[in-house]
């Protein structure tokens, strides 16, 4: 589209993980829907995933409204990205420098930017917008408790952070609910640094905007003395799963599902199915994999569980026999429309590893939950799906047993207890619905931020 010198175009920036792209694009979407331009600016390690195979483009168009471009995040295919550290580091060393001259360029193209939001692994895009003149907000894309637990643990002393937090509104958090990576014992370094960083920054952005609703995650349970007080957009998950099915359905998926999958769901009476997937990230561990295998065999349910192969590997690391074994019970697949499945008449429920689109969509979907977290905010998702907001049951020992997912699973579809989670669960539909309905908090709180965009900037 070509710009005027009175459109507004808003770049935000994120990291090329799914569980960024999905809500940023998301917050595109409801942005561009008020006529705003959009530039999604992400990490050139995911344009190949994100382009998929054979385009050549640097930049495409999710709709006409909204634009993707790649900025150097120091990856090179020659040297794979080793770990979370590895990421961050070459991401803080060679994003800026790049990302400005993205900026520079759409300003040269006529696509001057006038506003930037950025994501949390990107902290230093409030200084770049500052050196620019542009203002800059933060989009937070975890859970709000998450936000307050991080401020409040990276502002005391490390060796503190053991000791059990209390949040009004939460119930006694305890260790195995804490987010792991800011745990002393965590390996990853650099995230705590980045966050303190982040923290520290604060002073400089606009807006503090967080992916939950008012509803789910009332301020009293996040906010902290010191803390800016953040404004609740979400759930930025599809509008399809919020009782909009017309809106239009805006997705870039860096792995292709399979055609089946919905076909197969097709075929199964209703709340007859288990869904099983641990998002975009997490593999199991072999000894892991083969339990969880077992365990759904031996639930006698029909299921669709996303197996994705670890990077640069094909191996499922799926038992010998298994498959043969649950012909007509239950397919695996290495990716799958997670919305459209949460929303299908089949599911009975979903064996999640709690990544927090995952939780929303789940949450919205009103599918009740077996929590499986397997690090970063998930121990604490879990906690607020299954003691705050009753929905689920959690596996929580370390090696999970066959007999334990077979048992988890009759808990959650069978019986008293499994009504009970339906109920709750589809209380927490009908409030994240609620949350995004003209006047619904949400819903203001993203006009107040469209609002500060049209004061702000040329
Ligand atoms: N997802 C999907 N298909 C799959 C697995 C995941 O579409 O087979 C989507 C899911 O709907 C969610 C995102 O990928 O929006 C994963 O984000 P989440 O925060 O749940 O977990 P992460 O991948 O970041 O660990």
């Amino acid at each position: 589209m070509e710009m005027g010198s009175e459109t507004k175009h808003v770049m935000l920036v994120c990291y090329a993980a799914q569980g960024h792209i999905n809500p940023v694009l998301q917050f595109a979407g409801r942005l561009a829907s008020r006529g705003i331009s959009i530039t999604v600016a992400t990490a050139a390690i995911g344009r190949q995933r994100i382009l998929k195979d054979g385009d050549k483009a640097t930049a495409f168009e999710a709709d006409g409204n909204i634009k993707f471009e790649f900025f150097s995040d120091g990856s090179d295919p020659l040297m794979p990205i080793k770990d979370l550290d590895d990421c961050l580091g070459r991401l803080e060393r060679e994003g800026p420098e790049s990302l400005a001259g993205l900026v520079e360029d759409l300003r040269v193209q006529g696509r001057k930017v006038t506003y930037m939001v950025t994501t949390p692994f990107t902290p230093w895009v409030i200084d770049l917008a500052k050196g620019l003149g542009v203002p800059c907000s933060l989009l937070w894309i975890q859970c709000c408790a998450v936000y307050g637990y991080y401020y409040r643990v990276l502002h005391r002393n490390r060796a503190e952070m053991e000791v059990p937090l209390t949040f009004p509104g939460l119930p006694h958090l305890k260790p195995e609910d804490f987010p792991t990576l800011a745990s002393p014992s965590s390996t990853y370094n650099r995230f705590p640094l980045l966050l303190t960083q982040l923290y520290e920054k604060l002073g400089d952005v606009k807006m503090v905007l967080g992916n939950s609703f008012n509803e789910l995650e009332p301020e009293e349970i996040w906010f902290a003395e010191g803390l800016h007080l953040m404004k609740l957009v979400g759930p930025l998950i599809p509008q399809a799963l919020l009782g909009c099915p017309t809106a239009p359905r805006l997705r870039k998926d860096m792995w292709v599902a399979p055609s089946n999958c919905l076909s197969w769901l097709d075929s199964k009476p209703e709340g007859s199915v288990v869904y099983v997937s641990l998002g975009s990230v997490s593999v199991l561990p072999p000894k892991q994999t083969e339990e969880m295998a077992w365990g759904l065999k031996i639930s006698r349910r029909a299921f669709i569980w996303v197996v994705k192969p670890p990077e640069n590997s094909s191996e499922t690391g799926l038992p010998e026999g298994f498959l043969e074994g649950v012909e007509g019970q239950g397919i695996v697949v290495p990716w799958c429309p997670q919305v459209e499945v949460l929303s299908h008449p089949s599911l009975a429920c979903f064996l999640t590893h709690c990544g927090w689109n995952s939780t929303l969509e789940t949450v919205a979907a009103g599918v009740p939950v077996i929590a499986f977290p397997q690090w970063t905010d998930q121990p604490t998702n879990a906690m607020f799906l299954v003691d705050v907001l009753r929905v689920g049951v959690r596996l929580k020992v370390d090696l999970v047993t066959r007999d334990e997912v077979e048992r988890c699973i009759a808990e959650v579809t069978d019986g008293e207890k499994a009504t009970e989670m339906k109920k709750a669960a589809a209380r927490c539909k009908e409030m994240a619905r609620a949350s995004v309905a003209k006047c619904g908090s949400s819903e203001r709180n993203m006009q107040a931020f469209v609002d500060d965009i049209m004061d702000n900037g040329p």
